[in-house]
């Protein structure tokens, strides 16, 4: 099922967590307008940075992100949020820099590049986060930081 023109409901669904452990991660039909929504950013950013758009984990039921230790409140588990990697524009820093300065005409709500244990993505959510200073921010082994920092 395409949720947009470049993204599916199984390219936004695919874990393979849930494959490895055998888990469910069919949304709840009332989260797939979410999953459109989450799409349409993507096509923003696909548009705007003139290359196509990774998704390396999108959706995730309740079980797998126990399984793959998210929080409860996690944007994943909401249709909200997707992790992406764009190579054709650069790495996930360059990705995160110029994103950062489009948030409103991209109808991102938050942004995370995230630098952890070896591997590098940026997080999208069409949800505003409750704490504004979370808007934009960079996540590392060593925590959390305001902002986009580049990644050691
Ligand atoms: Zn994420």
């Amino acid at each position: 099922m395409k949720l947009t023109q470049h993204f599916s409901l199984a390219e936004l669904t695919n874990s393979t967590t849930a494959q490895r452990l055998g888990l469910d991660n069919t949304p709840a039909s009332e989260l797939v307008p979410r999953l459109v929504r989450t799409a349409e950013m993507l096509e923003r950013i696909r548009a705007e940075l003139g290359a196509p758009v990774t998704v390396t984990s999108g959706y995730r039921s309740p079980a797998v992100n126990r399984a793959v230790g998210g929080v409860t409140s996690s944007d994943h588990a909401q249709g909200h949020a997707a992790d992406i990697v764009v190579p054709g524009f650069g790495n996930p820093y360059t990705v995160a820099k110029l994103l950062s300065q489009l948030m409103a005409p991209l109808g991102i709500g938050q942004l995370v590049l995230e630098g952890v244990k070896g591997k590098q993505w940026v997080h999208v959510s069409t949800r505003t986060p409750d704490k504004i200073s979370n808007r934009v921010i960079t996540i590392t082994d060593a925590g959390a930081q305001l902002g986009i920092r580049a990644l050691s």
